[in-house]
């Protein structure tokens, strides 16, 4: 399967978890990959994972929440690259308390990483897509968005990609580029294991606990939710655009 033979995708916040895991999925299929993280030498073990399968892909040191630095990033990659065709919004972070406790630096952390980071990165990145009249722009959203104890701050900026992606299709649908999101529920990855640890419980009874209540009988994995991106930003879900797809195992 080679679904993306010739695209070059950008994968943030792809150094662990899910991003990793994207960005693995999507170079196994043929894209040559663009893997940003905080530091180029934390997002390097996601390049060697990918060379040591044959595939292409390159490490990117970039903090999202500061556009200049994304639009110098961007226009290093698609001069390393030749151009970009996928975008894949995955930078996040967590920052869980009761609201009445919530610090004002909490809230605003939160809505600049996983929010004004989508910001940052499509705004950037839809000059190269829409010059080009092809790509696709898949942002990670949340189960959270529809409300969760402890994470005002990040239900608040998932519901934003939300509303962000319907928007943002509205206007580049006719440029031919698709703007998805995907909402997962819970994924074993190091954020999910700090909540664990928040909470007092180790990961692995965490995680027991969520399997026991979800429908599929298991937590996700982050390969989950990267087959689900790849499939948004492949031809195959080339009539698919506006949408937030949630990926939580039947959990309502
Ligand atoms: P991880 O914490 O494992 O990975 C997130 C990555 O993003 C880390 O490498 C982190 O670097 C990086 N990052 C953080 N801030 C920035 C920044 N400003 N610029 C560049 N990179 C940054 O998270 P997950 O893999 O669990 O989550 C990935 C995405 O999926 C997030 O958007 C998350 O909100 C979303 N999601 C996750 C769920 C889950 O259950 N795990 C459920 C629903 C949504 P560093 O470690 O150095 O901070």
């Amino acid at each position: 399967m080679s679904r993306f033979t010739d695209r070059v995708a950008v994968v943030t916040g792809a150094a662990q978890g899910i991003g990793a895991a994207t960005a693995l999925r999507l170079a196994e299929e043929g894209a040559s990959v663009a893997v940003v993280d905080l530091t180029a030498e934390r997002a390097q073990a996601t390049v060697d994972a990918i060379t040591a399968k044959g595939g292409s892909a390159r490490a990117y040191g970039c903090d999202v929440t500061d556009y200049e630095a994304v639009d110098a990033t961007f226009a290093a990659i698609a001069d390393d690259f030749g151009a970009i065709h996928i975008l894949v919004n995955n930078a996040g972070i967590t920052r869980d308390n009761l609201f009445f406790k919530m610090p004002k630096a909490d809230w605003d952390a939160v809505i600049t990483v996983n929010l004004s980071s989508v910001y940052n990165c499509s705004h950037v990145v839809q000059k190269y897509m829409c010059a080009q009249k092809y790509g696709k722009i898949v942002s990670l959203s949340s189960r959270s968005a529809l409300g969760n104890r402890g994470q005002a701050n990040y239900a608040a900026a998932k519901a934003g990609i939300q509303g962000f992606t319907a928007t943002l299709a509205i206007e580049l649908g006719p440029f031919n580029v698709n703007v998805n999101a995907v909402a997962p529920g819970y994924i074993a990855t190091s954020m999910t294991a700090a909540t664990a640890e928040r909470v007092g419980a180790s990961a692995e009874d965490h995680q027991a606990e969520v399997a026991g209540r979800t429908p599929l009988r298991r937590v996700g994995q982050p390969e989950d939710i990267a087959a689900v991106v790849a499939f948004l930003a492949s031809e195959d879900a080339s009539y698919v655009s506006g949408q937030t797809l949630y990926v939580n195992g039947g959990a309502r």
